[in-house]
């Protein structure tokens, strides 16, 4: 079995190490003697065909960096569109996450997105700034990362990545992200799957179960150490609220 995993842009949207997602989503794979191979697409490449990928990931970026992307990611818009039907899999964080929508609005600007989310984003004056832990009921632990964004995304639709324990959305939110069919949009950083192994392997038993019929589930890994980090953050930063 191989996973062929595409890196979307990594020259432009490569924040707080989003790159790491690769990494693990790569090293996961390996440990269980399934082949991984990545690709990337730059905005200096002629020509990606989608069909042959299996997990596409988008990071997050500058505004200036979303604007040159975007321009490239509509190009591509239709074969994207395409690999959602088909219910592969994609990953998209941050600046990624907000071109999946509708359109990012930047001040008086309008940025258009890819349009296959329905959801849709505006920049504030105050960017929020820190670390996240959300709670959703897929997953064992806690999801955590780090955020840093001035755009607010609106999701009327879907259901989203998590409910909201700490961050810096939480007086004005009380959701995050998305999550629908084979899609994860989310806005944490941090990079969100080495420090969420549970997170990593729901993504890689869909692309698994989507490509091979036979496939049933992935073994398990001894995630000790991911996990031991993971509930140091949230007492670390969950004892401070009073629910
Ligand atoms: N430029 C976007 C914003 O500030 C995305 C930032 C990011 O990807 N971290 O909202």
């Amino acid at each position: 079995m191989v996973v062929n995993i595409l890196h979307m842009y990594p020259d432009l949207l490569n924040l707080y190490s989003d790159r790491g997602n690769i990494e693990c989503m790569k090293r996961r794979l390996l440990w269980r003697n399934i082949d991984a191979n990545v690709i990337e697409l730059t905005t200096e490449s002629e020509n990606i065909d989608l069909n042959y990928v299996d997990i596409i990931f988008i990071g997050g970026g500058s505004d200036r960096e979303q604007k040159i992307v975007c321009e490239k990611l509509l190009c591509i818009k239709n074969k994207i569109r395409k690999y959602v039907e088909d219910q592969k899999v994609l990953l998209a964080v941050c600046g990624g996450y907000q071109l999946l929508g509708k359109y990012y609005k930047i001040k008086d600007e309008m940025l258009e997105g890819l349009g296959i989310l329905d959801i849709y984003t505006e920049s504030s004056d105050k960017r929020i700034i820190g670390n996240i832990i959300l709670e959703n009921e897929l997953f064992d632990n806690k999801i955590v990362g780090f955020e840093n964004h001035a755009g607010r995304t609106f999701n009327n639709c879907y259901k989203p990545f998590g409910k909201i324990l700490i961050g810096g959305c939480y007086n004005n939110f009380e959701f995050e992200g998305v999550m629908h069919e084979n899609i994860i949009g989310t806005y944490l950083h941090g990079p969100l799957l080495p420090k969420n192994p549970l997170v990593c392997d729901h993504l890689l038993n869909k692309a698994l179960k989507q490509k091979y019929e036979e496939f049933l589930s992935l073994s398990k890994l001894n995630d000790d150490l991911e996990i031991s980090a993971n509930s140091l953050f949230c007492k670390k930063f969950l004892g401070k609220r009073k629910f």
